[in-house]
């Protein structure tokens, strides 16, 4: 096989990166865009040893599965890389990858529930990053094609806040009309890298962040003038970017206008939010997986809870009234900031947050005797760490329950935890990120021993 080539192929799955699977003379081919059960004319792209890439040259047969997608971008981008799935089909898919991955791990037996649904499918981020360049010698905004940094102009990005696309065309409109120079990622010149725009669901309000290679240029007072006459925006902030890196956001925030926070909602909870915080993307699905996973735990009164992962505290502060006592840890301090300002905004007098590595944290508070019921853990991709694990289950709690954003990291941890002494019967797959190929799944663990 060779690059170029056309061939036909049968699509006979899905891989977890949404790409369609067919076999061809003993090679894996990954076709972008197609479908199981379509049968497609395909240009091979790249070839590997075992496995190659093709692109749809014609849908011989289509899948009745396909819906057609508005722009063709959504899916090059890789911003919303399902959008050509029906929805109801996109949830089966989730599912699919929960039960793969149990599968592998020999747990058959484990029950997984069918996927919760988002509330919104499309328009549901209350939060947009989009890169900033030069294209055909002006300013622009879009989203970078899919393992490259090619920028693809956009202004609907589908899956975000319809108002928060309406203000990152008027920022863009602004930075073109002051010739504010976009980033120059080859040379490490220009100005304006990244805008971060978020909006609050609750009150409407819109945070905008311009990141920056400086922290400062001569366009920014005019520039933020006509910012701020933006409808409902409530706050312009800088982040400052000096380095050569991916990494979207700087270390240091300066606000420019108005607030340096926006407040949020989840259930009747509060929330402040900093730049530097995390905050939930899909703010009503949200609700419904906290919702979830507190009836799931079964909380007492008396219950002694640890929100690990933390973040702003959302967790911790919507158990907080169902039970005496919640600490909770996480290692951006602006954000533990954030979770104790957000506890006393609330009337909550029986939470406290700490800075620091839930795997350093975890031990030192197993070594006090703190006598945990529930340990709430939500962390990033990579999961847990063993060391964390450890801790966790020497503080003997009778639930854990795991919310994850990468189930094959969630399985990993929980057959870890099987080990010491856990079980879990049961796993929830919930769309936080419709449209794209991205699980969130939720379990609770219980201690086997009484
Ligand atoms: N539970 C929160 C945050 C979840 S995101 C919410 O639902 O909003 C995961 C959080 O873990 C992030 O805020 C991140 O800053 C934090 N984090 C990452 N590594 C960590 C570690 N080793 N120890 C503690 N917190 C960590």
């Amino acid at each position: 096989m060779q690059k170029n080539q056309i061939v036909e192929l049968e699509i006979t799955d899905l891989s977890y990166e949404a790409m369609g699977v067919a076999h061809y003379e003993g090679l894996t081919i990954f076709v972008n865009n197609a479908l199981p059960g379509e049968i497609v004319k395909a240009k091979i792209l790249k070839v590997k040893k075992r496995f190659a890439f093709a692109k749809i040259e014609k849908i011989i047969k289509e899948s009745p599965d396909r819906v057609s997608v508005k722009l063709n971008q959504w899916v090059q981008t890789g911003l919303a890389s399902l959008a050509h799935i029906k929805y109801d089909k996109q949830l089966e898919f989730k599912r699919n990858q929960v039960i793969n991955l149990l599968h592998k791990a020999g747990l058959d037996q484990i029950k997984v529930d069918e996927t919760l649904p988002s509330p919104e499918e499309i328009g549901y981020r209350n939060k947009a990053q989009v890169p900033v360049r030069t294209i055909n010698g002006q300013l622009d905004i879009g989203f970078f094609r899919r393992h490259s940094h090619d920028l693809v102009p956009l202004t609907n990005f589908f899956t975000t806040d319809p108002e928060i696309d309406r203000v990152l065309v008027a920022v863009r409109d602004i930075l073109r009309k002051y010739r504010v120079p976009a980033y120059d990622e080859i040379h490490n010149k220009g100005e304006v890298r990244y805008l971060d725009v978020r909006r609050s669901k609750a009150s409407g309000d819109i945070m905008v962040i311009l990141v920056c290679l400086h922290n400062d240029f001569p366009q920014l007072p005019k520039v933020a003038a006509e910012i701020s006459k933006i409808d409902k925006v409530t706050s312009i902030i800088l982040n400052h970017n000096p380095k050569k890196t991916n990494v979207i956001l700087g270390r240091n925030d300066y606000v420019v206008w108005g607030e340096n926070q926006i407040l949020d909602k989840i259930g009747d909870i509060k929330f402040r939010i900093s730049p530097k915080s995390f905050f939930q993307i899909n703010s009503l699905q949200t609700t419904r997986l906290y919702n979830l996973a507190i009836k799931k735990a079964d909380l007492k009164a008396d219950d002694v809870v640890i929100d690990a992962y933390s973040g702003i505290g959302t967790i911790g502060l919507s158990v907080a009234k169902h039970v005496k006592v919640v600490r909770g840890m996480e290692t951006i301090s602006d954000a533990v900031k954030d979770a104790n300002a957000n506890a006393k905004l609330n009337g909550i007098t029986n939470a406290q947050y700490v800075t620091g590595k839930a795997e350093e944290v975890m031990p030192r508070w197993a070594e006090e005797g703190l006598k945990t019921n529930v340990i709430f853990v939500d962390p990033p991709r990579k999961g847990l760490t063993p060391e964390f694990i450890d801790a966790a289950a020497k503080t003997k709690p009778e639930k854990i329950v795991y919310i994850s954003c990468n189930p094959a990291t969630q399985v990993r941890d929980l057959q870890l935890f099987m080990e010491k002494g856990y079980h879990f019967n049961e796993i929830t797959p919930v769309d936080m990120f419709p449209q794209t190929p991205h699980v969130e799944s939720v379990t609770v663990l219980e201690r086997t021993e009484k």
